[in-house]
């Protein structure tokens, strides 16, 4: 602050001079001729030039967001404007030119500052309700864009937020953060460039936000093993999303009691399954048989006439030539027994269906490798074969279709029940006859009128998708893992409620893929199936599945009983619709 033009204060013991008044200071000044004293003076118009300062500069800030031009001025505007030029007139002559322009410089820097601050917290709040932007360029060749500083007085502040940047904990990484942002870096690399897994998500996750301008607050990043999904899980990682999972059982399936873990985010599903678990229960518990065990793959592959594709076909069929192809494709894995082959042909090309076992892995990845293995011995006798490619959509995986509900696929399991009579009617609020009514009217009439293929049943899925999610299982393949046609009868007199749920292809692992995570590996312990099976090789991947069939019973039971109560829309309502008021909730 300059002051050097401030009136020193004389302080009472002054040496006067001769002919002077002993109470006036030596060198008389105008402010002398104030009417108030100086202290009250200069406050009051030091209080007027702030006021009268923040007051335009507020109204300037306005007019650019508004986009007013700044010339359009208004009565108090002007009015505003007369006390400042007052006040900063007064402020000169009593301090002196260089301390007024330091108070302006310092008062408009200050205010600009509180803009700027007000624009973030304003842009940020309107990057929660925009939707997202279009891809970036994250491990792609697309070039970067360069992030333009933000400019307020030309852009609308909701059209293009600005970056949120989280300050990096080191420099290096700072710099390699900027290198993404800028392309020179791929994303994809961090890992294998860094060496650190958890660091090279917390880069990537920093450069998306910056790229994209949008926030991931709310997305972990912490508490996550991000080494144990490298080449196997995910790829490029930014952070996991929570679900969270809820317990329905004892589930008494071949009397073993099972607590089943479900990861849903669907209300009522978790209380409903419970509820299913516990007719079960009181009424004995289920039966679960396994039927079937084999995954399959089926490659197709080309010929010049649909003769040579026929004598392939043929071959393949022989029993003479199976036991060679057989070995040739065991070697695989020392899990892969091959159980079967089944062609088809198109004219020229041919579609072959191996069908594996696979012992406690889903088995898509060992089947995969057997059936190269078939392939390249293959082509010894057939040279003239065209491997068009390794799966032939015949398999079939992640799509409904009807060899998977026909043939199998995976697993296939039957399971069934007897609830007796007054538990259907004291813990499921129903009766028998309404039971079997709608069943047969729903699941059987009413999915054969709309063409389902395997969609025989009221929910199965949902059971399948919550378990699948949270033991690890891939959640794509509950496509066909839910195929299931659900039977009810009135037995024991017609007292008693015969359900029965019937799957062909619940695909199930316990080693490999996503079961080797830590929170999907202990929903596994929790069942006692977790990783290999020490007594028998796939016995744990086949109660697994047989797990899946019992609680995809106990929620057929429960759903088609609130159905048949006209208790659905009560529950859901219940269940799955909290106080919160969901408009109030930004997207
Ligand atoms: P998938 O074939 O389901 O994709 P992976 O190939 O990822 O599964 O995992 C199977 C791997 O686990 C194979 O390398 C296999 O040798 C090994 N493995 C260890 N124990 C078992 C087991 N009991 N059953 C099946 N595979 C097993």
């Amino acid at each position: 602050m300059d002051v050097r033009r401030r009136q020193a204060k004389m302080p009472q013991s002054v040496k006067i001079g001769a002919g002077d008044s002993p109470m006036k200071p030596n060198n008389p000044k105008p402010s002398d001729a104030l009417p108030l004293p100086l202290s009250l003076t200069n406050g009051l118009f030091f209080t007027m030039f702030f006021s009268v300062m923040y007051f335009l500069l507020t109204r300037w800030r306005e007019k650019i967001r508004n986009s007013t031009p700044l010339h359009v001025v208004t009565l108090s505007e002007l009015a505003a404007s007369v006390s400042l030029l007052a006040s900063i007139i007064y402020l000169i002559g009593f301090f002196g030119i260089d301390f007024v322009q330091s108070v302006i410089y310092r008062s408009n820097e200050d205010a600009w500052d509180v803009e700027e601050e007000e624009n973030e917290k304003f842009i940020i709040e309107e990057d929660s309700r925009m939707g997202a932007s279009p891809a970036t360029t994250l491990g792609c060749a697309v070039p970067v864009i360069p992030l333009i500083p933000q400019q307020p007085t030309k852009v609308p502040v909701t059209e293009k937020p600005a970056p949120i940047i989280t300050p990096q904990s080191s420099e290096e990484d700072e710099q390699i953060v900027n290198s993404v942002v800028e392309g020179k870096v791929p994303s994809y690399s961090l890992e294998s460039k860094l060496g650190d897994c958890k660091r090279a998500a917390s880069i990537r996750r920093e450069a998306l936000q910056r790229i994209t301008g949008k926030s991931l607050e709310g997305l972990p990043l912490e508490g996550f093993d991000y080494e144990s999904i490298l080449g196997q899980c995910c790829e490029m990682p930014v952070g996991y999303v929570q679900i969270p999972v809820g317990i329905a059982g004892p589930l008494l399936l071949n009397g073993t009691e099972f607590m089943v873990p479900m990861a849903t985010t669907e209300g009522c599903l978790v209380a409903s399954t419970n509820r299913g678990c516990k007719a079960i229960y009181a009424s004995g518990g289920a039966t679960g048989t396994l039927l079937k065990d084999g995954m399959t793959r089926a490659p197709v592959v080309r010929f010049e006439t649909a003769k040579r594709a026929a004598e392939l076909k043929l071959y393949l069929e022989n029993p003479v030539n199976y036991e060679t192809i057989s070995v040739v494709f065991n070697k695989s894995s020392r899990f892969a027994k091959l159980q079967g082959i089944h062609c088809a042909i198109a004219g020229k090309n041919l579609y072959i269906r191996f069908n594996s076992s696979t012992g406690d892995a889903m088995g898509m990845n060992m089947v995969s490798k057997g059936v190269q293995n078939v392939l390249d011995f293959l082509g010894n006798d057939f040279p003239d074969m065209d491997v068009i490619g390794i799966s032939g959509n015949f398999c079939s995986d992640k799509k409904p279709a009807a060899v998977n509900w026909i043939e199998g696929r995976g697993k296939s399991v039957v399971c069934e029940a007897i609830i007796k009579e007054e538990i259907v009617k004291k813990v499921l609020k129903t009766n028998v006859a309404a039971l079997v009514e709608l069943n047969m009217l729903k699941n059987l009439t009413g999915s054969a009128i709309a063409g389902a293929l395997g969609g025989f049943n009221a929910h199965a899925s949902n059971i399948v998708s919550a378990v699948y999610i949270a033991t690890g299982q891939d959640p794509a393949q509950n496509i066909e893992s839910s195929h299931c046609i659900t039977m009810m009868e009135a037995v024991n007199d017609g007292k008693d409620l015969h359900i029965s749920v019937t799957m062909p292809s619940i695909e199930v692992g316990t080693v490999g893929g996503g079961t080797q995570l830590s929170s999907q590996s202990a929903c596994l312990n929790l069942l006692g199936v977790k990783g290999a099976s020490k007594e028998s090789a796939g016995a744990n991947a086949r109660l697994l599945a047989t797990i899946v069939a019992g609680s995809v019973l106990a929620g057929e039971l429960s759903l088609m009983s609130a159905i048949a109560a006209g208790q659905l829309v009560k529950s859901h309502m219940k269940y799955n619709r909290s106080s919160k008021d969901v408009t109030k909730i930004s997207s």
